[in-house]
């Protein structure tokens, strides 16, 4: 699958494959698992990724890791081209899990002018993402 890049004022529902949404305003990039197995991907930028164009493809910076659905995906997307990486282990995604959560308690615990509810909303359901699957992780 090759991914494209899109500016867009919201991430659309439903996403199509293989398109790389960014939305600038809300600080947000939107894709489609790149396994093909359809799992919504929601990324926070600039906090978490990077997300441009480069030549016609997308690139996101660093690696996507899906933790919170059963294809545990972990890929690299640039320039479009996706490169598949190995999936985290048990204990890799519970450093991620834990950074990330301490990250947006830190960040969004802050009052901010630009905090909207579309972006408030995104970054509980990541977290929420993120405990579900520590959840799986340490409590199989
Ligand atoms: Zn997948």
């Amino acid at each position: 699958m090759k991914f494209r890049y899109q500016a867009v004022e919201r991430i659309p529902s439903p996403m199509e494959p293989g398109v790389v949404y960014h939305s600038k305003e809300f600080e947000l990039a939107g894709l489609l698992c790149a396994c093909g197995c359809s799992h919504k991907i929601t990324l926070l930028v600039p906090d978490g990724h990077q997300v441009y164009e480069q030549a016609g493809g997308a690139t996101i910076h660093p690696s996507v890791g899906v933790l919170d659905a059963p294809c545990k995906s972990h890929f690299i997307v640039t320039v479009g081209e996706v490169d598949w990486l190995p999936p985290f282990t048990s204990t890799q995604a519970a450093r991620i899990i834990h950074s990330q959560i301490a990250r947006h308690v830190a960040r969004d615990a802050k009052p901010k002018p630009k905090a909207r509810i579309e972006r408030l909303r995104a970054v509980i359901a990541v977290i929420a993402g993120a405990l579900a699957a520590l959840k799986r992780v340490f409590f199989r």
